[in-house]
């Protein structure tokens, strides 16, 4: 067995994302119970003087891989640049964040490493010195339990807001390690050049979401839905038909063909149900469906049901938490 639980840390702008916390924390957990060290790999932009943060959730050592060339994540400079860090861990476990980079990051090393990658894990435990994790199948319909045959290295990516963070130790610091690892130049045709900006809460990692779908009738009602969100301090997402409709980008998609989301709330507005959209928010922690079929399927999934007209209810709805909130 390897030394230590390897755990990878995710960065926007130079700056943690709340999934690394989470990704670090289960580490934590799979390294007391394996009785192993947990160390991280921070790989990112003007990231070195952020990485002992992960101190605080149980990462003793962290090796850190600091460049501009790796502001953005791009596979063919990342995955060697962290198939290389993984190496130098030696670890008998390794953990990401499975995020829309996550997974293709995890899938590319699991090839790469020839190691067996299980995506999208929400628990996971560990039994007799072995390690097995639980993942959604059939697009969230029921999950499996998949453990790794011995002498195989398990690494697996971690699904956003299901994994409970620690509290964070703010005494801690992890020890930082500068890795002297060769970038690739690159040769792909594809460069990242801007970021979403807008400051705008990822959708995966959003406590509370309120989505759209068709019976917002047209894009500029959707100014309802972004209203709501915003006295909530939620995040805006969309069911498929108001992204077809192109009136939500396709970043807002959640679904079986969208973003898989796991808030604290989400509240679906004028959406059916449709198992593709139930595949990808039906674990979140609470459902508010606002649809005026009393037979839409979406209430057999829901915590609290509003049989009502949207632009009716919305408006009246948003005022009132404004008030509370105010
Ligand atoms: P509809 O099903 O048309 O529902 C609109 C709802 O609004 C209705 O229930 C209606 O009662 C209600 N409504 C209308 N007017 C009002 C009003 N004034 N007040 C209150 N309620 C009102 N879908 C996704 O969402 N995400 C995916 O990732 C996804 N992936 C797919 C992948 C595949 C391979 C396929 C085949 C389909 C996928 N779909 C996905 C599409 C999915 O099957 C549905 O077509 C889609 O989710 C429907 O979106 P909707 O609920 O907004 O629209």
């Amino acid at each position: 067995m390897g030394k230590c639980v390897c755990m990878i840390a995710e960065f926007r702008g130079g700056n943690f994302r709340r999934v690394s916390f989470e990704v670090a924390s289960e580490g934590k957990r799979i390294a007391d119970a394996l009785g192993i060290g947990l160390r991280g790999v921070a790989v990112g932009s003007g990231v070195a003087g952020k990485a002992a943060e992960l101190g605080q959730y149980g990462v003793e050592r962290v090796l850190v891989r600091d460049d501009p060339a790796l502001e953005h994540y791009l596979a063919e400079i990342y995955v060697p640049v962290v198939a290389e860090m993984i190496k130098k861990c030696d670890p008998a476990v390794v953990i990401l964040p499975a995020s829309v980079d996550g997974r293709d990051l995890g899938a590319r090393l699991g090839a790469r490493l020839d190691i067996t990658l299980v995506q999208d894990v929400t628990q996971v435990v560990c039994e007799g010195g072995k390690v097995k994790a639980r993942w959604p199948i059939f697009g969230g319909k029921c999950f499996a339990w998949s453990e790794w045959a011995d002498g195989t290295l398990p690494i697996m990516s971690c699904r956003p807001n299901v994994m409970d963070c620690l509290p964070p130790d703010t005494s801690k610091r992890a020890e930082v390690e500068l890795a002297d690892i060769p970038i690739p130049e690159s040769r792909s045709r594809v460069k990242a050049v801007d970021m979403d900006s807008s400051g705008k809460v990822e959708l995966s990692e959003a406590d509370i979401i309120v989505s759209g779908g068709r019976g917002m009738k047209e894009a500029s009602n959707f100014a309802l839905v972004e209203e709501l969100a915003k006295a909530m301090g939620a995040a805006v997402g969309a069911s498929r038909a108001a992204v077809d409709a192109g009136w939500r980008p396709h970043s807002d998609q959640v679904g079986q063909t969208g973003k898989v989301v796991t808030p604290a709330l989400y509240v679906a507005v004028g959406i059916s149900g449709a198992i593709q959209h139930l595949a990808g928010m039906g674990y979140s922690r609470y459902i508010v469906a606002i649809n005026k079929d009393p037979e839409a399927p979406i209430f057999s999934r829901a915590d609290y049901g509003i049989v009502e007209d949207l632009f009716k209810f919305v408006p009246a709805f948003t005022e009132e938490v404004k008030r509370l909130k105010s």
